[in-house]
């Protein structure tokens, strides 16, 4: 067996059995392998051991590994996105997490528009508040998405964060939990075409605790394909 296979059977059991312990379904968390800076000949190993989810940082680099890799997959964009690289990212990308500002939903409502697609979005927060991090505030997350749901070639379908990179499991978990209140709140709110379905939350270290706080999307790289 390969580190890959044999990395991707141990996060599996890890799934299933956090999410059992929190009285989930496993099904319902999707696992989202993270693939920047990893070659295509790996990404290849982790599609042929069951991977149906590819998640990328920058939108150039998934746009020569979409060449290079295996299809039958779904890509999602995690990373930052720029204006200029909307049009790409719509051409390439089934969900993009990291939507955080009026411009760019706005932008991409535009370009969705011309490509005659309807794009899935996350509206990605910064719940811990650090300088260093995107996203929108949480206090300015409700105006967001409800300027999206006036947008029709945009999908809002729930929210993303990044934990800090912390030892202190409390602290990592009030992040988690507050990104599902706020997904609550919003959902509360009844916006229509807005379906408050998806946490994108959890990642190598923490993605254990994400699951108990109500993650459906987890985002990992280093645990399966090694240190970057
Ligand atoms: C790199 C990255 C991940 C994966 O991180 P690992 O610690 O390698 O699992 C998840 N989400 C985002 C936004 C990232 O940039």
């Amino acid at each position: 067996m390969t580190d890959i296979k044999e990395n991707l059977k141990q996060i599996r059991g890890v799934i299933t059995q956090r999410a059992a312990a929190a009285g989930r379904d496993p099904a319902e968390i999707t696992l989202v392998a993270v693939t920047k800076t990893v070659s295509p000949e790996l990404v290849n190993e982790a599609l042929a051991a069951g991977v149906t989810d590819l998640g990328e940082n920058r939108v150039q680099e998934a746009v020569k590994k979409s060449a290079a890799v295996n299809r039958g997959f779904h890509w999602h964009l995690i990373g930052h996105l720029q204006t200029n690289k909307v049009k790409p990212a719509i051409n390439l990308f089934e969900l993009i997490h990291s939507v955080d500002s009026l411009k760019l939903v706005e932008t991409i409502d535009e370009e969705a528009g011309e490509t005659g697609k309807i794009q899935n979005i996350l509206i990605e927060v910064n719940i811990s508040g650090e300088d260093s991090k995107y996203g929108c505030l949480p206090g300015q997350t409700l105006e967001l998405i409800k300027f999206a749901s006036t947008k029709s070639n945009v999908q809002v379908a729930g929210l993303m964060t990044i934990a800090p990179f912390a030892d202190d499991e409390d602290q990592i978990r009030g992040v988690f939990r507050g990104l599902r209140e706020l997904k609550e709140k919003v959902a509360a709110a009844q916006l229509p075409k807005v379906e408050m379905k998806h946490l994108s939350m959890g990642m190598s270290h923490d993605f254990g605790i994400a699951i108990e706080e109500g993650a459906t999307i987890l985002r990992i790289g280093t645990a399966i394909f090694g240190k970057r």
